[in-house]
């Protein structure tokens, strides 16, 4: 027995009652004394608040039975039956013990059970309802928080003001290759550089250089972002964002992909995707370059010469697998300081630099023009592209992108005008021409809508009886400034710009609708140049010309040079074939101009032959001339077609032509191309004037 003890013996229980009551009469606890028969002996007010109990109800002597009975009664949730537990909380020893009750009003109270030295115990009772909501709530709120950091795309990191990490997630020790049982709560972050050298996820610095600038960085109170790249290959944004208490916290996302498609997209932006070389923004660039360099060097412009007829003939991928060759070839001669650009089709740049004068720009360009006439095997087929070059020498020609481009492209033009497969250097006098060119291509482009084309109209005339058989009509274009302009002056360029087609559409459509209008027996001629006979739609837009104009199809003869055949003859075969089948006649323009006239002869059942005018001209002097035209009226006669002669100008000529046996005749002599009206006033009116005595037109 104790000192206490034997002081407690001594007191009157009562006084002892009074004494704790007011001891504990203000506790937050409930707190309640029972002896070891497990009756009460005292307890204090706010026990019975807890529980409802009046004074009575917990009257010194009280089985502690009665006070677990009324506390089921209040709804305290047990498991199993309520006898056993009563009884095991009402016999046995009396040990400490702490239990939490829960009451179906949603309160929990814990209690804990002192044991008293004489046998009796004392338990303090607490209504912790609040705090375990509060720390339920917590809990929840933490296993959010971590769902959340661990889910995060980005590595994330938080550490405090002496450097130590607080928390991480998951990814963050993934992204560094960090061995996660040595990273955790209070990991200096010097011992996660370590690990990252380790790992090797650390940009190309020294250790001492990169601690000292994540340290800078860690200290700054600053949000900073940063780009590292990693030995390891991958690249990492940091984001790194200062706290009030000095620690900071820190993003860190793996942006590896994103860059290597913004590097692929920007070298996209300045490369050839079929070649892989330059593109005209990049050279435009170097050239920028170059120029404030200042320093003497070259710009090639590079055009192959049959590019398009590979294209045409063997198909576009045959055409990109010759453009692949070029490139390569191109590489090959050009330095590591030079550019090789394609600008777009069959056209390339060499930016040579720098040069020790034009000599240098004059091996290069040899050296190219060598190089691409030699044959490209193509799958199964060989091909000869062919090339011509232009250059510009800066900065004698040029101090500026535009005109340095602009001058080599001149240069390349009078390079393909003197007959492909050379080179030319830039000269003033050159430039001159090419705007002469250039302004006639814009005049062209705006003659077809404001009509100033006009068709005039030439008569063919029978040599047998002095009468018209049919007209040939002539393209005339009425220039605002130049005045008439010839066809030999303009269609060439048409053709090169692709303007033939709407021009040849509108020839087309207007000799139809004039011709409709003549006596039935007529026939209108058409000129065909040999680049619209090869675009699609030819037959489309005569049989619509027809339809318009109600013109019957065997009136309208349409004239094609044999160039036409030269190019993909099966194609021009068909087309010829279709016309045919709609009734169109079909000439052999110039015939004899060419290499092959014979032999196209062969290919197709021409309606008419039209002996080029060259050698109608000979024939009074030139016995070869004439034999020439005989032959051929022999020839044409034996295969059922008509003869035309070209260019009559002399009764001479007119004399021993119809003596050779052609069946028809063109020329001064007898008319020059004229207008509509006029056409339609000296040889098709009723009361149309005096005709020369040699032609009649019905
Ligand atoms: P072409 O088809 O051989 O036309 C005959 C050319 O000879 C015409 O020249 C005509 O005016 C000219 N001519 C006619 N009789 C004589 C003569 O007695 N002596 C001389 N020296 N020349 C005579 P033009 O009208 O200047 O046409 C030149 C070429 O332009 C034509 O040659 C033809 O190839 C082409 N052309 C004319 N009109 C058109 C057209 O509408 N479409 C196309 N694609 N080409 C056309
Ligand atoms: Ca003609
Ligand atoms: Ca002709």
């Amino acid at each position: 027995m104790t000192e206490s003890d034997r002081q407690l013996e001594g007191i009157d229980p009562l006084v002892l009652g009074e004494l704790l009551a007011c001891a504990t009469s203000n506790l937050w606890l409930g707190i309640i004394l029972f002896s070891s028969d497990r009756k009460v002996i005292f307890c204090n007010p706010r026990y019975r608040e807890m529980y409802a109990l009046s004074p009575e109800q917990v009257r010194p002597g009280t089985p502690i039975k009665d006070l677990i009975e009324h506390r089921l009664k209040l709804g305290l949730n047990i498991r199993g039956e309520a006898g056993a537990y009563v009884r095991a909380r009402t016999e046995g020893s009396i040990a400490s013990e702490r239990t939490v009750q829960q009451f179906d009003d949603g309160r929990i109270i814990a209690y804990t059970i002192h044991p008293l030295p004489g046998g009796g115990g004392m338990a303090t009772h607490e209504d912790i309802t609040e705090r375990e909501e509060l720390s339920a709530r917590l809990q929840e709120r933490n296993f959010q928080f971590d769902i959340a950091i661990n889910n995060m795309s980005h590595g994330l990191c938080f550490f405090d003001a002496d450097h130590r990490l607080r928390v991480c997630n998951a990814r963050y020790i993934d992204m560094y290759g960090l061995p996660p049982d040595r990273v955790g709560p209070g990991t200096p972050l010097a011992e996660i550089l370590d690990m990252r050298f380790e790992a090797g996820s650390v940009p190309a610095m020294t250790r001492v250089e990169y601690a000292s600038w994540r340290t800078d960085v860690a200290t700054s109170a600053e949000p900073t972002d940063s780009i590292v790249e990693l030995r390891n290959g991958r690249t990492f944004k940091i984001r790194h964002r200062p706290m009030p208490d000095l620690g900071w916290v820190a993003t860190h996302e793996d942006i590896t992909e994103q860059r290597k498609a913004e590097l692929q997209i920007a070298h996209m932006a300045h490369h050839d995707a079929l070649t892989d070389l330059a593109n005209r923004a990049l050279l435009g660039q170097r050239l920028r370059q170059t120029i404030e360099q200042g320093g003497l060097f070259a710009v090639h412009h590079i055009d192959l010469d049959k590019f398009k007829a590979v294209n045409d003939t063997l198909g576009h991928q045959a055409g990109d697998i010759l453009l692949q060759e070029v490139s390569r070839r191109l590489r090959r001669l050009a330095r590591d300081s030079d550019t090789i650009a394609r600008m777009g089709g069959d056209e390339f740049v060499i930016l040579q630099t720098p040069i020790s004068g034009q000599g240098d720009a004059e091996v290069l360009a040899r050296e190219v023009v060598g190089a691409l006439s030699a044959p490209f095997e193509l799958d199964e087929h060989q091909a000869i592209a062919g090339a011509s070059v232009g250059i510009a020498v800066a900065p004698r020609d040029g101090t500026t992108p535009e005109q340095l481009l602009h001058n080599a492209d001149v240069a390349l033009y009078r390079a393909k005008s003197n007959g492909r497969g050379i080179h030319r250097f830039f000269e003033p006098a050159m430039d001159e021409e090419a705007q002469n060119r250039r302004a006639l291509e814009l005049d062209l482009r705006k003659g077809l809508a404001a009509g100033e084309f006009e068709l005039h109209y030439q008569p063919i005339v029978k040599a047998s009886g002095h009468e018209i058989s049919g007209f040939e009509a002539l393209i005339r274009w009425h220039h605002p400034r130049r005045g008439l302009v010839a066809p030999g002056d303009f269609i060439p360029l048409a053709e090169e710009i692709g303007l033939i087609m709407p021009i040849g559409e509108w020839v087309i459509r207007q000799a139809c609708a004039t011709a409709s209008r003549w006596p039935n027996h007529l026939h209108v001629a058409v000129n065909i140049s040999a680049v619209q006979f090869r675009q699609p739609g030819l037959t489309e837009v005569i049989v619509s010309a027809l339809a318009a104009t109600g013109l019957d199809p065997g009136r309208l003869e349409i004239e094609i040079t044999e160039s036409v055949l030269i190019q993909d003859r099966d194609g021009a075969l068909a087309t010829l074939r279709q016309l045919r089948a709609l009734g169109v006649r079909i000439a052999m323009d110039d015939f004899g101009t060419g290499y092959s006239s014979l032999t196209y002869l062969q290919c197709f059942p021409f309606d008419k032959i039209k002996i080029d005018r060259s050698f109608v001209r000979g024939v009074g002097n030139d016995a070869g001339s004439l034999s020439i035209v005989r032959a051929v009226a022999a020839l044409a006669q034996g295969m059922g077609m008509t003869t035309t002669a070209e260019g009559v100008e002399t009764d001479e000529q007119r004399e021993r032509i119809s003596a050779e046996g052609c069946n028809e005749m063109q020329g001064y002599l007898f008319s020059p191309p004229l207008p509509a009206a006029e056409i339609e006033r000296r040889f098709l009116a009723a009361d149309r004037p005096a005709l020369p005595d040699r032609i009649a037109a019905a």
